[in-house]
């Protein structure tokens, strides 16, 4: 974590409030946790930095120390070590995808959590775009109202468990007698059992549907974030709540453009004259033609910042520059009236340039004499 700053890492200012703080760690937590980037070291990486500053600027106590010293590190790695608050924060989004911890004795389950990823273009990303999606997902068996049992039949209770869904085994130990629950093996832990299983869902309760939605991707949005649409994931199993669809947006790569947070960076070759003598040029950016000027005297390298032509900051009306890289295009051939009138400039300028070489031919020969004693 080092010298980084804990607000800088979550976005937020030093004076945020505590649910400014909150919100802007969920965010950012939706967006790199590994679920939604699996195989992505970087985005674990920051995971566990925003995390581990969540977890400091979340308790108040913490809060007043890193606002007073500034340091993290006062009490070595305890700091970090203690994740509770942010575990509950885990819980809150992804604790669902892992079942969670009463499923097995419960008939009623949470649904799980989908992700649907999102491609678009980078022109997309700079204006904003909605899309309409289908997103697989699992829903409540209509045939037979999620009960999974065939019309004109119900559920029955299951004999072994007597519908509790555990079973305990009583064993006697040399210790004594030691009892042990398990989920019921017969039932698979539901509590109830299907004689007569409806044809449509085999019994599963759920069947699988296209969802089709529409999604509003804000303009300026990020490569790899996430957007939440609450309660559009996998049905919830008996009254447990449908989970959550993560649409996660990738843009593609563009062959004029280079992003880079809110710069948008571009290749602009102009002609060996226009450098030296300067022009009005014009160039085709994402939102329209933009004209421009370029100053006498521009080498190659140089970077021209066009304000306001670049990405949108997401939730802010401001744009960010465009910086064109100028470069000398050198043309491979010419027309005779060019060449004439290079082979002018070219006398021209080579008048000046004997001046120069002088200079250069002594320091030739005395290198030139000092390899030839070496040989
Ligand atoms: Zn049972
Ligand atoms: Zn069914």
């Amino acid at each position: 974590m080092g010298q980084n700053d804990l607000y800088e890492l979550l976005g937020v200012s030093r004076d945020a409030s505590a649910s400014e703080i909150k919100s802007a760690y969920r965010r950012l937590a939706r967006q790199y946790h590994p679920d939604v980037n699996p195989n992505n070291p970087e985005a674990e990486e920051k995971f566990k930095s925003i995390s581990d500053a969540y977890s400091i600027l979340s308790d108040p106590q913490k809060k007043a120390r890193y606002d007073q010293y500034g340091a993290t590190s006062d009490s070595g790695h305890a700091d970090f070590g203690d994740m509770g608050g942010v575990e509950d924060v885990f819980n809150f989004f992804f604790g669902n995808m892992a079942g969670g911890s009463n499923a097995r004795t419960s008939q009623d389950r949470h649904g799980s959590d989908v992700r649907y990823d999102l491609e678009i273009t980078l022109t997309e990303a700079s204006k904003g775009v909605t899309k309409n999606i289908e997103v697989e997902r699992s829903v409540s068996c209509k045939d037979c109202s999620g009960t999974g049992a065939a019309s004109g039949s119900k559920p029955e209770k299951c004999s072994d468990c007597k519908g509790r869904g555990m079973v305990t085994h009583v064993q006697r130990t040399p210790f004594g007698q030691m009892s042990t629950s398990v989920p019921c093996s017969a039932c698979g832990g539901v509590g109830t059992f299907i004689k007569n299983k409806c044809t449509t869902c085999k019994g599963h309760k759920q069947v699988l549907e296209l969802h089709t939605l529409d999604v509003t991707v804000p303009p300026g949005i990020e490569t790899g974030s996430a957007l939440h649409y609450p309660g559009h994931g996998n049905a919830g199993i008996g009254r447990g709540q449908p989970g959550d669809l993560y649409v996660v947006v990738q843009i593609q790569a563009n062959k004029d453009f280079q992003r880079n947070g809110d710069e948008l960076h571009a290749q602009f070759l102009i002609n060996y004259p226009d450098a030296v003598l300067g022009a009005n040029a014009s160039f085709k950016g994402l939102y329209g033609k933009i004209d421009f000027k370029i100053p006498a005297g521009t080498k190659p390298g140089t970077k021209i910042r066009i304000p306001g032509h670049g990405m949108p900051t997401v939730h802010q009306k401001s744009k960010g520059p465009l910086v064109l890289h100028i470069n000398i295009d050198i043309p491979k051939k010419v027309t005779a009236e060019q060449k004439e009138l290079l082979d002018k400039l070219q006398m021209t300028m080579s008048g000046k340039k004997d001046i120069e070489n002088n200079e250069d031919k002594e320091e030739k020969s005395f290198f030139e004499g000092f390899f030839k004693k070496k040989k």
